[in-house]
């Protein structure tokens, strides 16, 4: 966009690669009666394509310098709506409640400031979706789809994968945005999974979770020696294991597994 003042501040990296577009908005399986969330819209690039293949899209955009030039990219469309506001501070169920939808899904290009606490927006808020595809920082994606035994593999890892399945959609090189950012970005996909494992005490299972991975180069038994070591090993055994194991060998379940008979 010519003459637009980018805020870096803001994660304004626009995107102008038609490809990379196309990716984004085919990577959800989409259901009948949906409603897409777009975090971010900018100048619409990503928001045209949304709203020819969605029923309904809502945005939240901060910057209000936008308005007009989101609004006359979408011109013609009127299954949109922009809610000019920080997406962090929104109560994004309310604004929801009057949208009829089967299927709900957020699809956007971050801002790389706040991924992580956009992403953990979304699950505290429990927001009903189906499907999360978004752009964000390459070696942000690399920890969230990371699996154990990599040494990416860590606490945002297990949290993340307990809730979703999640996979790479494609690697996008910098020279796709606008102006061009310092770093490489990739789109990923989360699917809710359908049924999430029970777990009895949600807070003990993210205190367990951060403080097994607090030392990353720690066994276990040296990061967990607060907590019943023989309870622990006795889950570790079950999936051959014993308390030397570093945490970013195990997986979420064994986290969880672990955190339920800790609760006992
Ligand atoms: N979707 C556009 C695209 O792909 O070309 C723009 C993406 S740009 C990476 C991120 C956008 O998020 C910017 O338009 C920025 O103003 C907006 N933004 C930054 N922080 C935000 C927040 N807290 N809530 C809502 N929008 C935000």
């Amino acid at each position: 966009m010519v003459n637009f003042d980018y805020k870096k501040s803001l994660g304004q990296n626009f995107l102008k690669d038609e490809n990379i577009i196309d990716k984004i908005v085919s990577a959800p399986l989409i259901g009948r009666n949906n409603l897409v969330i777009e975090i971010g819209p900018g100048a619409g690039a990503l928001s045209k394509r949304l709203v020819n293949c969605f029923d309904n899209v809502l945005m939240y955009e901060i910057d209000t310098r936008l308005y007009e030039i989101l609004n006359g990219n979408l011109d013609g469309y009127n299954n949109y709506e922009i809610i000019f506001d920080d997406f962090l501070r929104r109560d994004v169920l309310s604004d929801i409640k009057k949208y009829n939808y089967e299927h709900l899904y957020v699809v956007a290009n971050l801002p790389y400031y706040v991924t992580s606490p956009i992403v953990m927006k979304i699950i505290k808020d429990r927001l009903p979706v189906d499907e999360i595809v978004i752009m964000i920082q390459k070696e942000v994606a690399e920890r969230y789809t990371s699996i154990p035994g990599k040494k990416e593999y860590g606490e945002i890892s297990v949290y993340l994968q307990y809730f979703f399945e999640i996979s790479k959609v494609c690697n996008v090189s910098r020279n796709a945005f606008i102006p061009r950012p310092q770093v490489d970005s990739c789109v990923i996909k989360m699917k809710k999974r359908d049924i999430l494992p029970y777990v009895k005490d949600f807070s003990l299972f993210e205190k367990l979770i951060r403080d097994s991975f607090k030392f990353k180069r720690k066994t276990i038994k040296n990061n967990l020696k607060n907590y019943d070591l023989n309870i622990i090993s006795r889950v570790l055994e079950k999936y051959g294991y014993d308390n030397n194991v570093r945490s970013e060998n195990l997986s979420y379940e064994i986290f969880v597994d672990m955190s339920n008979e800790l609760s006992n």
